[in-house]
């Protein structure tokens, strides 16, 4: 496993010293001041912080209250290490959403039991941010997910002036499939297709089970005509799926509307989720087992 890393800040380069070499087993980066460990918690993955409160500058808690007010950072956990040992600095260190405290002089093995303690709760938490994110039968984001990305993958083409495509995916008569085979055979299907979703969609394509037999497709970097393409593409290797069940093989087909985000005019996905969703109407009602797409924002 990965070494997790520890940012130590601290205006005594003593006291680095000795933290430093205490916790030798992580890796650590240690800065002298507040505005140092602002800059490296820009750039670098940090699992936890150990922060002296009285520094030239900014002081600890300055840099807790950042860290815990912005939405990347606020997740590592923060452990206050201090002389001061009065009540009120304690307390408004925990206030202001510190995980720890500890007073100097320290005893090391206990800082190191509570460094570990609050390395494993972060992850605890981490991992508990994913399972919601995560649809348990077949392991793709959730709507949920979907939404809280959405954003800022919209963000992000704007600012680089890539294009950004959708598709909606959704199983045809999928009632037909639960009446005649069951259920279970039913979820088979639904884990058969999100397989063959896995392999045939990028790793940057977010890929999200939206409801029950419909998927959404977040493409970065995609033009329509290229979306519209891989849906064709999809389109005809789930039609020769074949999914075994139960001694049967049981085969499917999906109907996929398609929508190309508007980049200088559209704030939201809201308005690309509709269109796709009126193209993939469309594509149910000329007959399924096809890839409707949705014309230009403009021509709305
Ligand atoms: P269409 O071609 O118009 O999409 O018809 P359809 O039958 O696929 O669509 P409809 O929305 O009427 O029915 C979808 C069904 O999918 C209804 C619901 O019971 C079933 N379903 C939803 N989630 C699951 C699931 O996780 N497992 C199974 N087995 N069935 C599910
Ligand atoms: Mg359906
Ligand atoms: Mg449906």
């Amino acid at each position: 496993m990965k070494k997790k890393t520890i940012l130590i800040v601290d205006d005594e380069v003593v006291n680095l010293d000795i933290l430093a070499e205490l916790l030798d087993r992580f890796d650590v980066i240690d800065v002298t001041s507040g505005e140092e460990a602002l800059e490296v918690l820009a750039k670098e993955k940090i699992d936890l912080i150990m922060l002296d409160i009285l520094m030239p500058g900014m002081n600890g808690y300055e840099v807790c209250r950042i860290v815990k007010a912005d939405k990347s950072l606020r997740h590592i956990p923060v452990i206050f290490i201090t002389s001061k040992n009065d009540d009120l600095s304690i307390e408004h260190a925990y206030e202001i959403g510190a995980s720890d405290y500890i007073t100097k002089p320290f005893r090391h093995r206990e800082l190191l039991a509570r460094v570990g303690n609050a390395l494993r709760i972060q992850e605890l938490q981490e991992e508990l941010r994913l399972l919601a994110s995560i649809d348990p039968m077949t392991r793709l984001y959730n709507r949920r997910y979907f939404t809280t990305m959405a954003d800022k993958i919209l963000k992000l083409a704007r600012r680089e002036k890539n294009p950004l495509s959708l598709a909606i995916l959704d199983i045809d008569r999928f009632k037909r499939i639960n009446d005649t085979y069951g259920h279970l055979a039913g979820d088979r299907v639904i884990t058969a297709l999100s397989e063959k979703l896995m392999s045939r969609y990028r790793e940057s394509d977010l890929l999200c089970r939206f409801g029950g037999e419909e998927f959404v497709i977040l493409m970065p970097n995609t033009e329509l005509d290229v979306a519209a393409l891989l849906a064709e593409r999809t389109r005809k290797e789930v039609e020769k799926l074949q999914v075994p069940y139960n001694g049967k093989t049981i085969s499917m087909t999906v109907s996929i509307g398609v929508s190309q985000v508007d980049l200088e005019n559209e704030e939201t996905l809201d308005p690309v989720l509709k269109r796709a969703d009126d193209a993939l109407y469309i594509a149910k009602k000329q007959g399924r087992n096809q890839v409707h797409i949705a014309p230009d924002a403009a021509v709305e």
